[in-house]
Order: structure tokens, then sequence, then C-alpha cells
């Protein structure tokens, strides 16, 4: 592979954050919903279908000006904020690849692997905040997603290897199911979804066995640190729109925030920790 220079990176990952957007607005309209992701955009005043072009992100917008082209209704403002947030995260993946890894040089086969598992963590955030947040789920297409994802990446040079990469997804995603198991029977109701379970299993299979329980400790700290205070000030503030659906305690948001947090410094605190029992 040849080095990929930033004149020609910087525009792929905008154009990457823009296609990512896209992806995220339907995703979010519809998983919650059991809405296929196939099914043609409609507006949802009159049901025709709407034009891909104003389905562009940020374009749309700017074209249609928060109406619909077909009758004239208003466009929830919703879709630009899901649109910005991603952008941001692709941004952000970009400038954390850019500090941590790139040493300056431009995109190369070396630095390949981190530029590209950075790019899915950051921009994940989005809809796992968004979806689980609000209804309690997580979409496959991330969680799973992010298991095919895993292997895929294992075959570039500089990160685990194939081998590492399946086991680290059976040992994540079996291990806290049955953790999920043991905490359901110790409390008597379900603690966890399956989803929280297919995602861990995703970063397993991108970082190993290891760093995914590192991901684990620092996601149940910042959960049992931040959300527990703030769940007893506001109580209604985590009242979720869809009561019947599995896991009472969003997960999701705190082992997606904690995996490009372990993926940068998870390999230093194993180090450090390791290093405690070497006197
Ligand atoms: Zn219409």
């Amino acid at each position: 592979m040849q080095n990929i220079s930033f004149s020609i990176l910087i525009p792929v990952v905008i154009f990457l954050g823009i296609c990512a957007a896209a992806f995220f607005n339907r995703l979010i309209r519809r998983m919650p919903f059991d809405i296929s992701l196939r099914i043609k955009e409609t507006c949802p005043h009159c049901k025709k279908p709407v034009l891909i072009l104003f389905q562009i992100p940020f374009l749309g917008i700017l074209f249609t000006r928060f109406r619909y082209a077909c009758c004239g209704s208003k466009m929830s403002k919703k879709s630009l904020l899901v649109d910005f947030s991603t952008l941001l995260t692709v941004i952000l993946a970009f400038v954390l690849w850019y500090v941590f890894y790139s040493e300056g040089m431009p995109l190369s086969l070396e630095t390949l692997f981190p530029f590209l598992v950075l790019l899915w963590l950051m921009t994940s955030l989005v809809p796992i905040f968004v979806i689980d947040f609000r209804y309690h789920l997580l979409p496959d297409s991330i969680s799973i997603g992010g298991i095919v994802v895993g292997i895929i990446l294992s075959f570039l040079p500089g990160g685990i290897t194939p081998w590492q990469s399946i086991l680290g997804a059976i040992l994540a995603g079996g291990g806290l199911y049955l953790f999920a198991k043991l905490i359901a029977k110790i409390i008597g109701s379900e603690a966890m979804g399956f989803g929280d379970v297919k995602l861990l299993a995703g970063y397993g299979a991108m970082m190993g066995a290891a760093l995914a329980a590192e991901i684990l400790i620092l996601a149940s700290v910042i959960g049992v640190c931040i959300v527990f205070p703030t769940r007893l000030i506001f109580a209604k503030a985590f009242k979720t729109e869809n009561e019947t659906s599995p896991g009472e305690f969003p997960f999701g948001p705190f082992l997606a925030i904690s995996a490009p947090i372990i993926f940068i410094y998870g390999s230093k605190i194993l180090g450090l920790y390791l290093g405690m029992f070497e006197v």
C-alpha cells in the first residue's frame, strides 16, 4: 500500500462522516421500530417518496430548509444533530489517530489498523448513545457489525491475529453473558441486554479478550460513578420510551465510551498492572 497523504485523507474522512451520518439517521429513525433499512424514505405526512438529493446530510437540509419538498410540512431538526455529531466523531477519530499513532507521517499500511479501529469506535458512539439511551436497544449493525469488522481488521498488520480476534469475541461475549446471568440471579431481574454482550464481543474481536475485559471494568466504573448518583437526582430523565425492551440499564454507551480509551491506553494499563507483580 502506498502512503496516503493528508490532502487526500482529510476529504476522505469527511466523506466517510457524511455517509455514516446518512446511515445513522436512517438507523436511529427505523431500528427501534423494527422498520427495514431497505424501504425507501417517505414523507411522514403525505407518504410521498423523498428524493435522494434531499436525504444527503447537511446539503439536504440546506436545499429544503427543514421542510419536505412534497407537501411543505416541517422536518425534524434532530437529524441535523446526528449529522453534526457523526462528523465530529469522525474528525475526532482522525485527530486521535494523528496524535497517538501517525507520528506525523501520512497513512500507511503500518498505521491503517489503528486508523480503521478508531474510525469504527468513534463513529459508532452516535447510534449507540442515541438508540440505547432512548430505547434501551443496540442495533445489530453496530454490535454484530463490530464482530465482523474486528475479524476482518485482524488480517491487517499491527493488531491482533485472526485467531486472537475470534477467541477475543468468544471470550468477551461469553464472559459478559455468564456475568450478566450471574448478576440476574443475584438481583432477581435482567440487568443487561443481549445487545451489550454482542457489543463487547465486537470489542474483543478488535482488541482481544484482555482489553475487552478492561473495557468492561472501565465501563462499570464510569457507570457506577456517574449513572447511579445522576439517576437518583434525575430519575425522570432515565425513563425509556420503550418500557418493554430488555436491559433496565443502558450499559452500551458506557462500553462504547470506554472502548477508544482502552484501545489507546489499555496495553499500557495492562503492562503497569502486570509490572506490579514483578518485584
Ligand atoms: Zn410530504
